[in-house]
């Protein structure tokens, strides 16, 4: 491949694998091969490794691992699986209520669209001037009379524009009239879960966001919350069937563990990296006569993602312009990226289609260096003069 070396600035799609989780793969895949539910010797030791790893998880995430009420944490393949599992599995019962957002990932939409499918009323919660979901509207919904369950769908950061919700807001609304299931994928590597005192009943992590690996992820699960699997099998206390990956979990482990010794000092550099990188962007927007907005930039923000609209232009051309330029930006989050559809989010926030159409995602992680995003604005101002042509 030719062209100058690229600027990996998609890190909310996914990270690159961190040298110590690929060692303790590594190690894993050698020590922990055999089939955890195995009763030899070689299944034993996977199996330990297997809830070694869970147990280390849990207890970064602050969840409870002791006594009769311990919260649980079931490895899925990803995070995609964790939002199905926790949202068509916590369905039990008559058909109840469950609200989603503009915030929300396409795997809770499609989750909550399968129970609307189901008979569920399926509500769209409106979001706030921040971009953070509505707690009064929340409020006026879940006033409204349901007999069966209600779920409440938070996404904590939104993948596409790194927006925070608003956590307190639709706690107080829910009360007890509703359970709350967070999105914790683009969060997590950022902030402390602190699930106990949380007012969760699930939340979805995938550490192919914070340097772990990919095909792999988790629900942790509130002690004495039921759910249904959605693969049955004898694995994962019952809630999902198929030999579990032991290395991957290993991996899993020691990339949070990581991320949360780290997160500190990565979380103020990272922003820092985000801020210079939105304002050379800006800035070279404006020297190639274009006009440009940086989505959600008022309101609080996870530190790695930027959303960056170029009026009357068309996100598509600004995306691969770039990747000839050899910087890696992203259109929005990675399963609406081939679309033309506008990101939903986009269109609750209120921002004008000359606008959203030119709406692209750049989001930095913990390797990327002042250098990098130097050299991606110069590469983008580049772009962004043949883009005026
Ligand atoms: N939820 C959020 C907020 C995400 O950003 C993503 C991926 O970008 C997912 C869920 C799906 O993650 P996975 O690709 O691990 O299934």
């Amino acid at each position: 491949m030719s062209g100058p070396t690229p600027i990996y600035l998609d890190h909310a799609a996914t990270t690159p694998l961190k040298a110590e989780v690929s060692d303790a793969i590594a190690a894993a895949t050698v020590v922990g091969f055999a089939n955890p539910s195995s009763p030899h010797a070689a299944g034993r030791r996977a199996k330990q490794i297997l809830e070694e790893a869970r147990e280390r998880i849990l207890a970064v995430l602050g969840a409870s691992t002791s006594g009769g009420r311990r919260d649980r944490l079931v490895f899925t393949s990803g995070a995609t699986e964790a939002n199905r599992l926790a949202l068509l599995g916590g369905a039990e019962g008559r058909p109840g209520l469950v609200v989603t957002s503009a915030r929300d990932h396409f795997s809770v939409r499609s989750a909550t669209a399968d129970l609307g499918r189901r008979g569920w009323t399926v509500a769209d919660l409106p979001l706030d001037a921040r971009g953070a979901s509505d707690g009064q509207a929340l409020a006026a919904i879940l006033a409204r009379g349901s007999d069966g369950k209600r779920i409440v769908a938070l996404t904590l950061v939104c993948s596409q524009t790194g927006i925070r919700d608003d956590v307190a807001a639709v706690a107080a609304a829910a009360g007890d009239r509703a359970v709350i299931h967070a999105d914790a994928t683009q969060a997590a590597a950022w902030e402390p879960l602190d699930f106990t005192a949380s007012p969760f009943v699930t939340a979805t992590l995938a550490p192919h966001k914070f340097g772990g690996p990919r095909g792999i992820g988790g629900l942790v699960i509130r002690g004495g919350t039921t759910l249904a699997p959605l693969t049955p099998g004898p694995q994962e206390l019952g809630l999902r069937g198929g030999t579990e990956a032991v290395p991957l979990a290993a991996g899993f482990a020691r990339a949070i563990e990581l991320a949360a010794a780290e997160r500190t000092e990565t979380a103020a550099r990272v922003a820092e990296l985000r801020q210079r990188l939105e304002a050379g962007i800006l800035a070279a927007a404006k020297a190639a006569g274009l006009e440009a907005r940086v989505i959600g930039g008022a309101g609080p923000r996870a530190p790695h993602i930027a959303t960056i609209a170029i009026a009357d232009t068309d996100r598509q051309a600004v995306v691969m312009a770039a990747d000839l330029a050899g910087v890696c930006l992203a259109t929005g989050t990675a399963c609406a990226s081939g679309s033309s559809e506008p990101a939903a989010v986009l269109v609750a926030l209120g921002i004008e289609e000359r606008l959203r159409r030119g709406a692209f995602r750049a989001s930095v992680g913990q390797g990327t260096t002042t250098g990098d995003v130097d050299e991606a604005v110069g590469r983008l101002g580049q772009v962004f003069r043949r883009l005026r042509i």
